[in-house]
């Protein structure tokens, strides 16, 4: 493997002095000077407010959000007209989740993995408080993947909502959704997709997933923080009420009834994060320019020269079943925290602990994990360098 990134040089962070060997980018990306050049000429050349006035620079502002939407929406195989922006996709599961809210009756089901972030867990178990449901659990098999015959007896069960992730964020693990969603169609359950970590790696399409909701975030995927998506389908959202209210999400107000746009409209009350969305759209169209299957292929091969190096350490074992970018470590006899706390003081940036997946790092048996998380922008000699410090690290702990 070539010493250098050929995709490093496009990211200016790394040119500043002390910026750390950085494995944390499963946490947000770094991010390249189109996109970084792309936001600073949104202020630069000036901007109105959106959906609201008719002079040529309001148009111009509205066309180009709209546009930013439908390449979003292009991304993932979507119409516009499904992609409601959120803060991320943390908001775009509450939301979802709010939407939702009258779709269940007492006792019904919500279906979720174990390994699910915290934001694809905490609306659905505080939803189930208010509308008293029930939450049941894809545990992990010996492999630390998703036990398929667990799947199978929930589905029994009939549960009225699955809301799974993609890739989790803390053990790396791809789940495999498209059976999940198929299956799920069948009993006329409603699906949704926590894309937040695999957006930035594989290909999604959501009509050949034929999900029902699908959420992320631009800052994972090269893009600036406080912008993200709720991708739902179309036929669902005709059929749901807003559930936050103001301008811009209304056709007429009167003063005792109000009647409401189409979606998305309706769901985007007040003026949205405009430069963000311009900022994640000015991100895809980066990713689409370069060699995507040649960044994964870069990726894939420093994790598994990642696991060759580190599990080669002494009390160091791998938890996750494949090699994509997320890489996650089990590490014996010291707490991962003190190693993530001395790796910092050799300028490598991870992270170690739970990860927002408590009941994950719980049913693994585990206090924490150590996780390495790889972007286009690492090197081999990132890893080797990684690989010296964690020995000498637990070395030092040991004593
Ligand atoms: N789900 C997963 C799988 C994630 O990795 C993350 C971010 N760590 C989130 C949800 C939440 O994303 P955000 O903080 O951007 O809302």
């Amino acid at each position: 493997m070539p010493d250098s990134s050929p995709w490093r040089d496009q990211f200016p962070c790394f040119s500043e002095d002390d910026f750390p060997i950085y494995f944390d980018s499963a946490a947000t990306s770094q991010k390249p000077l189109s996109v970084i050049q792309a936001m600073d000429q949104v202020w630069r050349s000036g901007l109105a407010n959106v959906h609201r006035a008719s002079y040529r620079l309001a148009s111009k502002s509205t066309e180009q959000f709209e546009s930013a939407r439908a390449t979003v929406a292009q991304f993932i195989k979507a119409k516009p007209e499904e992609i409601i922006f959120s803060k991320g996709t943390t908001e775009a599961i509450n939301l979802a989740a709010q939407l939702l809210e009258n779709q269940f009756q007492p006792g019904d089901l919500i279906a979720l993995s174990v390994m699910e972030h915290h934001a694809n867990l905490v609306p659905w178990q505080q939803l189930a408080k208010r509308k008293q449901l029930k939450l049941c659990w894809i545990e992990l098999n010996k492999n630390n993947q998703l036990d398929m015959q667990c799947w199978q007896q929930i589905l029994e069960q009939r549960p009225k909502l699955v809301a799974i992730s993609h890739i989790s964020n803390a053990i790396g693990s791809i789940n495999p959704i498209e059976k999940i969603i198929s299956d799920a169609k069948k009993i006329n359950a409603i699906t949704l997709i926590d894309a937040a970590q695999s957006i930035t790696h594989l290909p999604i399409d959501v009509k050949k997933l034929d999900c029902d909701f699908l959420a992320f975030s631009g800052h994972k995927l090269f893009g600036p923080t406080g912008i993200g998506a709720l991708y739902g389908r179309y036929q669902l959202l005709e059929q749901l009420p807003p559930v936050q209210f103001g301008g811009e999400m209304i056709r007429q107000v009167c003063r005792d009834y109000s009647e409401f746009q189409n979606p998305p409209f309706r769901f985007e009350p007040g003026t949205p994060n405009i430069a963000g969305a311009l900022g994640m759209a000015s991100a895809i169209n980066w990713l689409k320019s370069q060699n995507q299957p040649a960044i994964e292929h870069w990726q894939q091969q420093l994790a598994e020269l990642c696991r060759e190096k580190l599990t080669a350490i002494d009390g160091v074992s791998a938890l996750t079943p494949n090699t994509g970018s997320i890489q996650a470590f089990a590490i014996t006899g010291v707490h991962t925290a003190d190693i993530a706390m001395i790796l910092d003081e050799q300028n490598i940036a991870l992270r170690s602990g739970h990860h927002c997946a408590m009941p994950l790092i719980e049913s693994l048996g585990l206090a924490g994990c150590l996780r390495v998380s790889i972007g286009p922008y690492n090197t081999a000699n990132e890893i080797n360098a990684l690989a010296e410090a964690l020995e000498q690290a637990m070395e030092l702990l040991a004593e």
